[in-house]
């Protein structure tokens, strides 16, 4: 089997397995502890946030160690929203965020917050004047994707950034860093994000563990009360073995990044010139996009059936982001991006990893003809 679903998993670096099994070995005590093995323990969580920090540009005390992004993003949006409520009710975001972004807005929404959804325009890219002519006074917080996890489109966040805060000093801006991080080039400072949220099962990094980057001043409601762990915003004993893995990866991933965009542009490329030869597909990624993710429609087909057909050829690919594919409804980000009912159903998702070569793209190409022509999608317009 050929795995194309990095955008939803990828393997972890041999690194990362050896650390998670030595730390549980050996460093199991709590970190909180004041012994001399939880005192250990603790310092391996401070290391662990000095090579995560300096990965990112920032400081230390500005990073924490949540349970995995979801957590991270529920935590930015939430916590800055019960935190800030007095300065309005009113938050900015898009309608292709990820669920654990949109779905913590709409729960805010049904406590009578006013939430802006903002439309991308069709190519799946926000308008940053869209998204500052929604910036109100009363507005807490604003969330915007680097990378969509669908489509693999790139955010214009420097722009977005600017713009925002020259209009509201105090509004904060959260990035949900998932799929750019290892990628593309990430600039906190220069975007002048105030969270950014990142997720180390997705750059080869383990589950079970998710970054939440807190700019020095900004001030969050914790949402899982407890301990004083993380400096009171998220209690419970550190998970230390991922913590240390996800470091590691966080550094490597980060270390690799040029390498990988090298490597993966031009096999992405490739995928999109080929599908493109298809009349049937309709693309809904392209070269401007991050260079680990393809995603085209198949309008009227539904991507279940041309997914369980690439799985028979023995292809992994995806039908919309793992989080939303046991919906079996319409993708929600597609919609924004303007593609009917019948588009929005027949998404495909295929995701690139650092282990991919030529061959394997080839033999990705030939399943997808054979799979085509099974489904006898194409009566013509293909050789
Ligand atoms: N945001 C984006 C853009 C994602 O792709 C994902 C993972 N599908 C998440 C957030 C959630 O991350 P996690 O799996 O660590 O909860």
């Amino acid at each position: 089997m050929l795995y194309w679903d990095y955008a939803a998993a990828t393997p972890p670096y041999e690194e990362v397995v050896q650390t998670m099994e030595q730390i549980m070995k050996l460093h199991y005590a709590n970190p909180s502890s004041l012994h001399r093995a939880g005192v250990e323990a603790g310092k391996l969580i401070r290391r662990s946030r000095e090579v995560c920090a300096a990965a990112l540009a920032v400081k230390p005390e500005e990073l924490l160690f949540t349970s995995g992004a979801t957590e991270s993003n529920n935590l930015a949006i939430k916590g800055a929203a019960l935190q800030y409520e007095g300065r309005g009710r009113h938050i900015v975001t898009t309608e292709m965020e990820h669920p654990s972004v949109y779905e913590s807005c709409l729960q805010l929404q049904k406590r009578g917050w006013e939430i802006s959804f903002i439309k991308p325009e069709r190519t799946g890219i926000v308008d940053p004047d869209r998204v500052a002519a929604a910036v109100r006074r009363d507005t807490v917080l604003v969330s915007v994707m680097h990378v969509n996890n669908e489509v693999g489109t790139i955010q214009p966040l420097r722009e977005i950034g600017n713009l925002i805060k020259s209009l509201n000093s105090r509004v904060l801006f959260h990035v949900d860093g998932v799929q750019g991080y290892g990628k593309l080039s990430v600039s906190l400072k220069e975007w002048k994000a105030d969270l950014y949220s990142l997720s180390p099962h997705k750059i080869r990094g383990p589950r079970g563990v998710g970054l939440l980057y807190v700019k020095e001043g900004v001030m969050l409601s914790p949402l899982l009360t407890g301990g004083s762990h993380e400096d009171g915003l998220r209690a419970g004993t550190e998970n230390v073995p991922a913590i240390v893995a996800a470091a590691k990866a966080v550094r490597m991933s980060g270390e690799q990044r040029e390498a990988f965009a090298d490597r993966l542009t031009p096999l992405r490329d490739r995928l999109l010139h080929f599908l493109r030869g298809i009349p049937e597909f309709l693309l809904n990624s392209n070269e401007d996009g991050a260079p680990h993710i393809v995603h085209f429609s198949y309008p009227g087909m539904k991507g279940e059936v041309m997914a369980r057909k690439l799985e028979e050829l023995g292809m992994a690919v995806s039908t919309q982001s793992a989080c939303s594919s046991l919906l079996a409804e319409p993708s929600r980000v597609l919609l924004s991006m303007s593609r009917d009912v019948s588009a929005a159903s027949g998404g495909i998702r295929i995701s690139l990893g650092d282990i991919h070569t030529e061959a394997d793209v080839t033999a990705l190409e030939q399943a997808i003809m054979t799979a085509v022509q099974a489904l006898k999608i194409v009566e013509g317009g293909m050789k």
